[in-house]
């Protein structure tokens, strides 16, 4: 404390020294950058500050907001000079929000010597429909008598209308039971795909506004919408199970517009709406693919003067369950196309198939360019792998088909995308493609696009270092991401399955959040956590649950999530406001456990999946020396874990009672797991690595217990010859426990491991994602069962966190990253390793580099935060920065290892070894 308070004077001083000029930045609300159509009635605003000086900090700020209306400004909130070094999610404080509004806003700031920045440029945030009155529309119902157990063509529905005075602003706001794509006058309105989303559709189902201003006339104008079964009735949670949450698609949307003297129209869905259901999209699901038949496309339908008389009218009449579904607005970004990538070789496989190699295992489809006669129909269809032979590889995907047939309509070139549809692939076969066998392959490259689609969240996190096997590794975590982070947090992106299981995201979300911003992304998921949880308190195994019908059923390190989640939104994004939404469904999760372990608090069958997928040769029976751990033993320490993380959370939000009774708790909890699973030398019941991975990780042993169990997890490891034996819960802290006890050494052996079972085995393979299991493809090149072999999971690679973290050395010291801890951990294995993190604060930089006479750090550290940078050395004498010793900062050292006080700014470290 005496150290940090000498240090902050220090800072203090020197900014008035330096007479820092700062500027402000990167506005954003919610997390969100201009966000349009938000439902939160006291959002919350963020700045960046920017300076080229070193310790910079804010000491005030002052907010002003303005409604525009009729195209002037008029002030609703000034915060006035306010006090604080706070400048991430502060409170909106003014008067009340309203429906619709757009809200401009600025802020400037005062730097520690009381020196204040230019007003920072205008950004804004725009509410949504914030009370059920607002919405003068009525959900419509496009289809007549149909058997919603089959696949149904996507219904069209359109609407003609006037405006007849001058149009000034206009916004469409729309939701589906189904996903929806809308246009108006033949353009589409937006570019989000696969609205409104999965939610917890019983529950809550998200709405989108859309600025439409400049797609409207004077005079006539059309808007138009198509809809997929989607999440909503479509395939879902393995074959045949369909209509999960309702029979029936549906429409719900209304455009306001204002004219420039002020007055309001509405158009909104209503009986006057026309349907059909003779449209090109013939059948279209996420599993199964897309059946179009261009022939059947309906040219000009939604463009005003369209003859629309032999489409039927459509229903309005209580079709819709549950009634009592809430309209809420997204939190997070929504699903784009995000980049295209172009086919890197066509070629015919040994069993004469036509297959295309985009080079990349990625989620989103295929764009294809053709020209033929009409009524051909060209198939294509997806594999993540070729088999050993070199053949299309579709087994893996189980029931979903994941294929489309496209019908030409032959009138010239012909480009064509799905709908509704998206498949986990790297490669592509097509089949009766027109004149393929006149074209050279080559010249088919072409016309063929692979594009990725997944939630549009800003990347923040690079991590390069100079082994090019861990950097593709680190691609590999990176492209996992991106084809599971579609609206949900999934298991893969391609077979029958594509659930948001809460195992696989629990062991994630931190990795996930160093790569990308997920914080409205999670900020969305999370309230269907708790939704969805039962009232048990347990938490389903896949949210949104399409799984336990009612029965309350968890598993432990799956349910787990609903407390480790929001805790990691907090560390990460400081994000307060969450996790005390969610405090409620942790405290649930604990209960319940608590409960179901009774007055041993030894949970007993809390775990259903174990540590899955744990490294194991033989097939028949689990023993210690395939790294199975007992499962009663796993749901105690969760149990442990996540009381543990409740405690902090309670301590966090000022709960004062709770942080004492779930601190006593969790200390009983413990001493009964050390009774019930350790002998009194630290070795474990199981003897596996997860189970000392988990109890080192969790801190459920006695510092006296923590030398032998340490000692254990090496020898099991190094019995194995440097190979790893965990699943998907040890597999996140393996490499986290062995730093944090000294033996980095040893995680470095398992990270650059390239034998199996090890994180670069799949990349030696030629993995370009992360794998399901640790031997998706076998060392015969032959694959695993393939009834449950995905080759793009994330859950492995959750070693993500660990680089950055430790070998880059990264880490959170205080929530939101307010102050930052960087402790690098070099290693002779590599000569560098670069890590950036953009914080909400800013760029956080750390990397090193080995040099002949020690390391070079280079470090950055974003204003209005400060840092504790904690470098090997063992004498103060042999570091300097950029040359000069230390003498101008609060140091201290201590187990070779010397820690530095920093303000903001950008810092070179040199470490001679032997110098001093
Ligand atoms: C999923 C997993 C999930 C698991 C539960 C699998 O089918 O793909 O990733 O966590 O079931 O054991």
């Amino acid at each position: 404390f005496i150290m940090r308070s000498l240090f902050i004077l220090i800072v203090f001083f020197m900014a008035i020294q330096l007479h820092a000029q700062v500027s402000v930045k990167e506005l954003t609300c919610e997390n969100l950058i201009n966000p349009i159509g938000i439902d939160e009635t006291s959002p919350r605003l963020s700045w960046k500050l920017l300076s080229t000086e070193r310790n910079v900090m804010q000491s005030a700020y002052q907010i002003k907001v303005s409604a525009e209306k009729n195209n002037s400004l008029s002030l609703v909130w000034d915060s006035g000079k306010t006090p604080s070094d706070e400048s991430i999610l502060q409170p909106y404080g003014g008067s009340a929000l309203q429906s619709g509004v757009r809200y401009v806003w600025q802020v400037r700031v005062w730097d520690a010597k009381n020196k204040e920045s230019e007003w920072s440029e205008r950004a804004f945030f725009e509410m949504g429909l914030l009370s059920a009155n607002d919405w003068k529309a009525k959900w419509i119902d496009p289809e007549k008598d149909i058997d919603s157990l089959k696949q149904q063509p996507a219904p069209l529905l359109r609407k003609e209308f006037k405006l007849s005075k001058k149009i000034q602003s206009a916004r469409l706001y729309v939701t589906s039971k189904g996903l929806n794509e809308m246009y108006i006058n033949g353009k589409r309105v937006s570019d989000n795909y696969f609205t409104p989303g999965w939610t917890s559709y019983k529950n809550q189902i998200q709405y989108f506004t859309y600025d439409v201003t400049t797609l409207l006339k004077s005079g006539d104008n059309a808007v138009g919408a198509i809809l997929g079964d989607g999440w909503f009735r479509g395939y879902l949670a393995w074959a045949n199970s369909r209509n999960h949450y309702g029979t029936k698609l549906g429409l719900l949307a209304q455009i306001i517009i204002t004219f420039s003297d002020g007055s309001q129209q509405i158009i909104g869905t209503d009986e006057t709406w026309k349907a059909t259901s003779n449209s090109p999209i013939v059948s279209s699901d996420l599993y199964m693919g897309e059946t179009y038949d261009a022939r059947l496309e309906q040219l000009g339908w939604t463009d005003a003067k369209f003859d629309d008389s032999n489409w039927s009218t459509v229903e309005t009449k209580n079709m819709f369950e549950p009634q009592n579904c809430k309209l809420v607005a997204p939190k997070g970004q929504a699903v784009r196309r995000i980049e295209e990538l172009k086919a890197q070789k066509i070629f015919i496989t040994p069993e004469g198939d036509t297959v295309i190699d985009f080079g990349q295992n990625l989620t989103g489809w295929v764009k294809m360019k053709v020209r033929g006669t009409a009524g051909t129909t060209v198939t294509i269809n997806h594999a993540e792998v070729l088999d050993k032979a070199g053949n299309f590889y579709t087994a893996n995907l189980r029931a979903a088909r994941c294929e489309i047939n496209y019908k030409l309509k032959g009138t010239g070139e012909e480009i064509f995308e799905p709908h509704f549809s998206f498949f986990g692939f790297r490669y592509a076969r097509i089949k009766n493609y027109p004149k393929i066998e006149t074209q050279t392959l080559a010249s088919l490259r072409d016309n063929f696009t692979a594009v990725v689609v997944h939630t549009d969240m800003p990347k923040t996190g690079e991590f390069v270092t100079s082994n090019a096997l861990i950097n593709q590794l680190q691609h590999n975590i990176q492209w996992g991401q991106k084809g599971n982070f579609l609206d949900v947090p999934t298991d893969c992106p391609q077979r029958d399955e594509r659930l948001g299981w809460t195992g696989d995201a629990q062991a994630f979300v931190r990795t996930a959040s160093y790569n990308f911003n997920v914080s409205g992304f999670f900020n969305k998921w999370l309230v269907d956590v708790a939704t969805d949880q039962n009232k048990t308190g347990a938490v389903p195994f896949v949210i949104p649950d399409v799984l336990s019908k009612g029965k309350s059923q968890t598993s432990a390190g799956w349910g787990d999530v609903a407390v480790i989640a929001p805790w990691t939104m907090y560390t990460v994004y400081g994000d307060k406001r969450l996790l005390e939404r969610q405090y409620p469904s942790m405290k649930a999760y604990v209960e319940y456990i608590r409960k179901s372990a009774g007055d041993s608090l030894i949970w007993k069958n809390g775990s259903v999946f174990g540590d899955w997928l744990f490294f194991h040769p033989r097939e028949t029976r689990h023993t210690e020396a395939d790294g199975f751990t007992d499962q009663d033993y796993i749901a105690t320490a969760f149990f442990a874990y996540s009381t543990k993380l409740l405690q902090q959370s309670a301590e966090a939000l000022g709960k004062t009672e709770d942080a004492v009774f779930y601190k006593i708790l969790y200390n009983k909890i413990k001493e009964n797991f050390i009774q019930e699973y350790f002998t009194p030398r630290g070795r474990t019941a199981s003897d596996s690595q997860t189970s000392y991975v988990l109890a080192l990780f969790f801190d459920l042993l006695p510092e006296r217990m923590r030398p032998n169990a340490v000692n254990n997890l090496v020898m099991d490891i190094t019995s194995r010859g440097n190979h790893l034996s965990t699943g998907f819960l040890g597999t996140p802290y393996l490499c986290h426990v062995l730093s944090q006890n000294g033996r980095a050494d040893i995680a470095y052996k398992l990270l650059l491991q390239q034998t199996y079972p090890s994180w670069l085995y799949p990349v030696k393979m030629g993995a370009t994602t992360i794998w399901e299991r640790w031997d998706g493809i076998k060392t015969d090149s032959t694959f695993q069962d393939a009834g449950m072999n995905s080759f793009n999971h994330y859950a492995y690679g959750a070693i993500g966190d660990w680089m950055y973290r430790v070998c880059a050395g990264i880490e959170v010291g205080t929530a939101g990253y307010k102050h930052i801890i960087i402790q690098p951990h070099p290693t002779d294995s590599l000569s560098d390793a670069k890590a950036t993190f953009n914080s909400n604060y800013g760029e956080i930089v750390s990397s090193w580099k080995k040099t002949a006479t020690g390391y070079t750090f280079s470090i950055k550290i974003p204003a209005n935060t400060t840092a504790t940078i904690k470098l090997p050395a063992d004498n103060m004498n042999n570091i300097t920065e950029r040359g000069e010793p230390l003498k101008n900062y609060a140091t201290k050292l201590e187990n070779n290892s010397v820690s530095i006080e920093v303000g903001s700014g950008e810092y070179i470290f040199e470490t001679h070894l032997q110098r001093g």
